[in-house]
């Protein structure tokens, strides 16, 4: 069976990691989370005191920093390390959420990580999720999808992610950092958050899980029947 790639874009906390995960183990592919990269960065800043806007020290910063990802054999998940470290917990915390956005703005933040995750996907068997994985990092995705779904249910799921890690946050300034991010992610200059013209749209208000991942799956089948015809028929 050919292998594919499937990019997964939308804003944030659509569900687009939960539904890439599941989607990735039942194919059996590779998931790269790419909003994990971009917050392993933040943090490395953010540790090392490198102000955003000093380009000069993030770029020596990209040069040195390592990121990478490994597999918690117990709960299957991929885990993001920072020069070696698992730092899963420290990325997904708001102080990070409240300035990742502003962190990858910066072009040279957004080349690095993007060469990064085209040379991790560049056997295909892939599926990433993102902002522009459709767009800039694999146009050539055969299976592209863009998530939403309302700002409330989005902070809702949100806020209930981050109370099981032990960290309780207003539902407003959950609210608040969603649409920032939106904001910031949609109107940037390099490589912003849009659906690519031949991405399928899925809204997930009111959907379960399941249902997310049977459409994307759906989507992953039609591709590959498609092109067994092809290979069969010329
Ligand atoms: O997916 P997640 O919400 O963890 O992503 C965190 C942030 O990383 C996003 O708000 C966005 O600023 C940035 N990001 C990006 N491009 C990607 C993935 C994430 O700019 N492909």
């Amino acid at each position: 069976m050919k292998n594919i790639v499937i990019a997964i874009d939308g804003y944030s906390s659509c569900g687009k990691s939960t539904t890439a995960k599941a989607v990735a183990a039942e194919l059996g592919y590779a998931y790269i989370d790419t909003g994990a990269m971009y917050r392993g960065v933040t943090l490395y800043l953010l540790e090392h005191n490198i102000d955003f806007e000093d380009l000069p020290r993030v770029e020596e910063a990209l040069h040195q920093l390592h990121i990478t990802f490994k597999r918690n054999r117990r709960t299957g998940r991929n885990e993001l390390c920072l020069d070696g470290v698992i730092r899963e917990d420290d990325i997904r915390q708001m102080r990070i959420s409240n300035s990742v956005s502003e962190v990858s703005v910066i072009p040279a933040v957004r080349h690095a990580m993007v060469r990064q995750q085209q040379r991790m996907g560049r056997k295909r068997g892939v599926v990433m999720d993102g902002r522009d994985i459709g767009t800039t990092v694999f146009p050539d995705a055969e299976v592209k999808v863009f998530m939403t779904a309302d700002v409330h249910t989005r902070a809702v799921r949100r806020q209930m992610e981050l109370a099981v890690k032990g960290e309780n946050v207003p539902l407003d300034d959950i609210i608040h950092n969603l649409q920032k991010r939106d904001h910031i992610d949609s109107t940037r200059a390099e490589s912003p958050l849009r659906r690519a013209a031949d991405a399928v749209l899925l809204d997930t208000s009111h959907i379960t899980i399941d249902e997310q991942v049977d459409f994307v799956l759906e989507r992953v089948s039609s591709v590959l029947v498609d092109a067994l015809r092809v290979a069969e028929h010329g």
